[in-house]
């Protein structure tokens, strides 16, 4: 099969497409063509190095396709179905995934990271990772689902406890998780502030459902947040970026206020005053994809229309590292699909 097969790690040109042996899938196990392909940060980790990892290796997360072959012992899908892959094999034994707490597994393996992805023509993935896509929605959209949707649902609904009438700081707008938290965060009620790094993605922003947008790179972020606040704070601050965003995150914050954080783009060792976390009683809550029943509720929405997925552009297999150069630059708003 044709696959992006990292042979060496470092900047996007290392992304070549070449030969790499199709997978036969084995008992309990699905070959899924794949169809779509989401472009993840993590993609871009795992490509320049910053992952043990070793060569050859195939990234890719985000995979929607059909199912092509199946293992013994496959009863969830059959082969013709169009499925949309839950990225984390979960061990179903431990502690956390006894409680349905699958994003904490202990054994878990992800995706494009722990084992070969979706970027490729085909991914051998275990058959209770594959869900049904539904018959309204594309491939496309399907692709641009499982990371993003699943981490900023946990974030929200898991972690922050984000409800009606909360306001909620969204740091980078339009990045996948982004756009994403934006949606989920209007479907409950919450008043959205979205910071973006471009004055084109302010409208972008608003017509997804944004209520105030910010231009980071024009307006300071705490005197915009408390101008809107009517100098209070947000309830919640939403954050991916890490280092660069922390200061600010904490200052904006009311009292008894949340930061729920799942990322660190622009470094991951911060400097935050403990008397100020204490002082103004704040939660600080780590975050990690989601679980199993959080992807269904997704799903559910997806097909019913409440959620959908910004496709920012489309590639080809072969210019992956342009796909990646786009995401680097931050040029884009929503998602960046491969198409094999
Ligand atoms: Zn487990």
């Amino acid at each position: 099969m044709r696959a992006v097969v990292l042979r060496e790690f470092g900047g996007p040109e290392v992304l070549r497409v070449s030969e790499f042996e199709t997978p036969k899938p084995g008992p309990g196990e699905v070959l899924v063509r794949v169809k779509a392909v989401g472009v993840n940060r993590l993609d871009v980790w795992i490509r320049s190095g910053k992952y043990r990892i070793s060569p050859p290796h195939i990234p890719g997360t985000d995979v929607a396709g059909v199912v092509e072959e199946v293992g013994d012992g496959v009863g969830n899908v059959a082969v013709g179905d169009r499925v949309v892959v839950y990225p984390l094999e979960n061990c179903g034994a431990c502690e956390y995934c006894m409680r349905g707490e699958e994003s904490m597994c202990i054994n878990s393996r992800l995706l494009g990271r722990h084992m070969n992805g979706g970027y490729a023509e085909y991914v051998k993935v275990r058959a209770d990772m594959a869900f049904k896509i539904p018959d309204n929605v594309g491939f496309r959209e399907a692709a641009a689902t499982p990371v993003n949707f699943l981490t900023s649902w946990h974030m929200l609904f898991n972690r922050a406890r984000i409800g009606p009438g909360d306001r909620i700081l969204v740091v980078g707008g339009g990045s996948g998780i982004g756009y994403a938290a934006i949606e989920l965060a209007k479907l409950v009620g919450a008043t959205v502030i979205a910071t973006v790094g471009d004055d084109w993605k302010v409208g972008k922003a608003e017509s997804i459902g944004a209520d105030y947008v910010i231009n980071r790179r024009k307006e300071d972020v705490h005197e915009a947040v408390m101008r809107i606040t009517g100098g209070e704070g947000v309830d919640i601050v939403f954050e991916h970026a890490g280092k660069d965003v922390w200061p600010t995150a904490i200052k904006v914050l009311k009292r008894g206020g949340t930061l729920v954080f799942a990322g660190a783009t622009s470094g991951d060792e911060v400097k935050v005053s403990i008397r100020q976390l204490y002082w103004n009683q704040l939660n600080l809550h780590g975050s990690f994809l989601g679980n199993r029943s959080e992807f269904r509720k997704i799903l559910r929405l997806l097909a019913e229309g409440r959620i959908r997925p910004v496709i920012d552009s489309i590639y080809s297999l072969e210019d992956a590292s342009e796909a990646h150069r786009r995401m680097e630059a931050s040029k884009h708003f929503g998602k960046i699909v491969l198409e094999p």
